[in-house]
């Protein structure tokens, strides 16, 4: 089963681009996030069957077309002519190729979409969801929507949240990280009125805090119940994040900017982390995030997955240890109905919604 084809395609949103910005750009405590594109990348195999991947950038407008060049000029020749059931051994290649200048970054988003791609490929060739080839545990996951961009006035959050719950979400996420403790304070009060007692409120500072401030929000959110407090201080803290762990006693949730399964070591050795995060792109593809996954459960840590591709979803229904999966409001063209809070697992084979 020899991969002997591979396109990339770059996809520039003209919205969001310098020359043409994004009137109204959503916004976290530390990025705001115009929208920059993407790049997909589709395998083909010696039996004609294809499998895609791709990375989406919420920023950085020229980052396409960097990733765009890794791949064709880097990543490319070490894909082609692999065997398809010999995928560890093409990514464990793929590393080393790129190490001299950095196996993360936009690198490891190439490494990335490529696995996706080939571990697509390799399911549809034989007829079953990825899922099944790994060995699954869950046939759905509970989901929750993020919802609470702080760029939203109060009124505006108040509505999306309640359409969350509208929608059959049992849980919301929302920014925090304002200039104030009583503005953080005041938009979770916000949020419980608009949801009600019973759904799930999660709080995330996108790395804007320093360890000091993180206890003092942290204290607070206990308090007002929430159920994890995400990315309070820079990603790659390990010390403080092994301090904020061992002193408050709400669950502290990171990942989505941690490159490789070593990266998660470091922080599941040290007591860093409560609920780990892996982000598709950044953790190095499929084969990346069911190794995290299975740290993570030797560890006693709930996985929950950073951004909502199809992909995680197939990675999360092999993990015992998966608690919640993220998406955004879904919208007419979903993909997928919410039941009881859960996404379904798609029967599809490979690792998307559709095999087209
Ligand atoms: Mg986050």
């Amino acid at each position: 089963m020899l991969v002997t084809g591979l396109e990339i395609t770059i996809n520039v949103r003209p919205s969001g681009s310098p020359a043409q910005p994004n009137p109204n750009p959503i916004r976290d405590a530390l990025q705001t996030l115009p929208g920059a594109g993407s790049v997909e990348v589709v395998v083909e195999s010696e039996t004609g069957v294809t499998g895609r991947g791709s990375a989406w950038f919420g920023r950085v407008a020229g980052a396409p077309l960097a990733l765009a060049a890794i791949i064709e000029h880097e990543l490319k020749p070490l894909v082609l002519g692999t065997d398809l059931t010999c995928l560890r051994r093409t990514h464990e290649a793929l590393l080393r190729e790129t190490e001299y200048h950095g196996s993360a970054g936009l690198a490891m988003f190439g490494i990335s979409a490529l696995d996706t791609a080939l571990w697509d490929c390799l399911g549809k060739t034989l007829g079953l969801p990825c899922s099944r080839l790994w060995g699954r545990v869950h046939d759905r996951i509970p989901a929750y929507a993020m919802v609470g961009w702080l760029n939203y006035d109060d009124d505006e959050v108040q509505r999306i949240c309640a359409r969350a719950v509208e929608q059959g979400f049992r849980g919301v996420k929302i920014k925090v990280g304002f200039p104030t403790l009583a503005e953080d304070v005041q938009r979770v009060k916000l949020v419980r009125e608009a949801v009600g007692d019973e759904i799930a409120i999660m709080v995330d500072a996108n790395q804007s805090l320093t360890v000091a401030e993180a206890i003092v929000r942290g204290r607070a959110f206990e308090d007002l119940g929430c159920l994890w407090w995400e990315e309070p201080i820079p990603a790659d803290d390990v010390d403080g994040y092994a301090t904020l762990a061992g002193t408050l006693d709400i669950a502290i949730a990171t990942g989505e900017n941690l490159y490789s399964p070593r990266d998660f070591a470091r922080f599941l050795r040290r007591d860093a982390v409560d609920i780990v995060q892996p982000d598709l792109r950044r953790a190095g593809g499929p084969t990346a995030l069911l190794q995290i996954g299975l740290i993570a459960q030797a560890f006693g840590r709930p996985y929950a997955a950073h951004a909502g591709e199809a992909a995680h979803l197939q990675v999360m229904a092999c993990l015992p240890n998966s608690i919640y999966i993220e998406t955004g409001l879904l919208g007419p063209d979903s993909p997928f109905q919410l039941a009881e809070g859960c996404i379904p697992v798609p029967e599809t084979p490979g690792l998307h919604w559709s095999e087209a």
